[in-house]
């Protein structure tokens, strides 16, 4: 079943009252046989497996899963997807997860969100990645003043590379605006 249609099945009042309520459906028929677990090129690097994690879902266990890296680290291969024996969407519900951490209910993803909505900002109004000011709109939204420092050596190292562009002209720009504002409508009408 697509996300899309899932989210259709879960009313906003649900979703209020129960962030899960998506990843629950979407999961409801999981039989825990683990396939997905077994599939997965990245389960060695996660703290629980994806089997594990759709048991913590349909068990509502919200704390238990927030307080794993599972879902971020998935890479939306959609292996997992392809071989489920029950035909769910396993990767699906990995991203359902992490829209549900950016909608706010996650308060340890804070750093992570910030930094893939400033890189995306970045992108839309350059037409390309711009290193300089994707970190300083990043350091601003963080509003931590040593964090800079943190990134400096690094910042440097990157530079006497050229591997950190400057600031150029934003030439395509209008092209991707106009793929955005595409993938904002279709957003919105669920296609
Ligand atoms: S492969 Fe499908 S049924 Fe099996 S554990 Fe994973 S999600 Fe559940
Ligand atoms: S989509 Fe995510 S959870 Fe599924 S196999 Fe790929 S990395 Fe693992």
């Amino acid at each position: 079943m697509s996300t899309a249609a899932t989210h259709h099945a879960s009313t906003t009042e649900e979703r209020e009252a129960n962030p899960l309520s998506v990843v629950q459906e979407m999961m409801r028929a999981c039989i825990q046989c683990g396939t997905c677990s077994a599939s997965c090129p990245n389960a060695s690097a996660m703290d629980l497996t994806p089997r594990h994690l759709w048991r913590l879902v349909q068990l509502g266990r919200m704390e238990k899963i927030f307080q794993s890296h599972t879902f971020t680290l998935c890479s939306a291969c959609y292996y997992c997807s392809l071989r489920c024996p029950r035909g769910l969407n396993p990767s699906d519900a990995m991203a359902e997860l992490k829209q549900i951490a950016a909608r706010g209910h996650i308060r340890q993803y804070g750093d992570t969100i910030y930094f893939c909505r400033d890189f995306v900002d970045n992108v839309r109004r350059n037409g390309r990645l711009q290193e300089m000011t994707l970190m300083a709109a990043y350091f601003m939204h963080m509003r931590r003043p040593t964090l800079p420092l943190r990134f400096a050596s690094l910042g440097w190292k990157l530079q006497s590379k050229a591997k950190v562009s400057l600031p150029t002209l934003r030439r395509g720009a209008p092209k991707l605006e106009a793929l955005f504002r595409r993938v904002e409508e279709m957003e919105g009408d669920g296609t």
